[in-house]
């Protein structure tokens, strides 16, 4: 597998909390390849709507954020302690802070602007232009990447996603609880699904990968033979 020379770009769609970023990640690192996780740029600037009351109560002031959007700079910056790309807004390290429920419960209606798409979107383009990628989010596959020599729908029923985000948020202390987790990736999926930007669907010539009853190596093995495939 790791003597695969041609270099490819992986597009993982799907779903809320379904693990496209941890299988995501997993194979840029049995790959060597980069690793984006464009969910992270989303919630990056969404931590900046909330922290200067760009969106209050899900409603976005548009003009506002139009007017400040030159004033956001996201990045994503190697952290040798991890190993990892983190994800930096103007200069600050947000890698901790975008994971936070607040984020989760304002970030789509921010990622509905079609301004804020166009930006993050350049800036995806830009990071896959020597290949050798996978990227992981909503749009990679229809949008960023249409001609990814790799598309993957990732799904899982709600009640295992909610359980698995349950148990991860939990896991580091944040006090949540599982009903308001499993509202939140419904609501997630319902609104991404139908705003009029860059909507979540799975693209025509996608794999669909249903994980509710998978093992993380599985996912990992059953995405590796089709690259092996490519
Ligand atoms: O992947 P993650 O759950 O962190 O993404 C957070 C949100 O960012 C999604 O619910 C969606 O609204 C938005 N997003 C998007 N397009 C992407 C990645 C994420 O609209 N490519």
């Amino acid at each position: 597998m790791s003597d695969h020379i041609k270099k490819i770009i992986i597009a993982i769609d799907g779903h809320s909390s379904c693990g496209k970023s941890t299988v995501a990640k997993e194979i840029a690192r049995k790959l060597n390849y980069i690793f984006i996780d464009s969910g992270a740029m989303y919630r990056a600037v969404t931590l900046y709507c909330l922290r200067h009351k760009l969106i209050e109560n899900g409603s976005v002031n548009l003009p506002e954020l139009k007017a400040n959007l030159g004033k956001i700079k996201v990045s994503f910056r190697f952290n040798p302690d991890t190993q990892h790309n983190d994800i930096w807004l103007n200069g600050e390290n947000v890698e901790k802070e975008i994971r936070l429920l607040t984020v989760s419960q304002n970030v789509s209606p921010i990622a509905a602007v079609a301004e804020v798409r166009r930006l993050l979107v350049a800036l995806q383009q830009e990071m896959g232009k020597s290949k050798g990628i996978v990227m992981d989010g909503r749009d990679i596959g229809t949008v960023v990447f249409p001609d990814a020599e790799l598309k993957i729908f990732m799904t899982a029923q709600p009640d295992v996603r909610a359980k698995r985000r349950f148990d991860e948020l939990t896991a580091k202390g944040e006090k949540v609880s599982y009903d308001e987790i499993r509202a939140n990736i419904i609501e997630r999926d319902r609104y991404d699904e139908k705003r009029k930007e860059s909507p979540l669907r799975k693209a025509d010539d996608a794999i669909v990968l249903d994980n509710s009853y998978m093992t993380r190596e599985e996912q990992l093995k059953w995405i590796l033979c089709r690259i092996d495939g490519i």
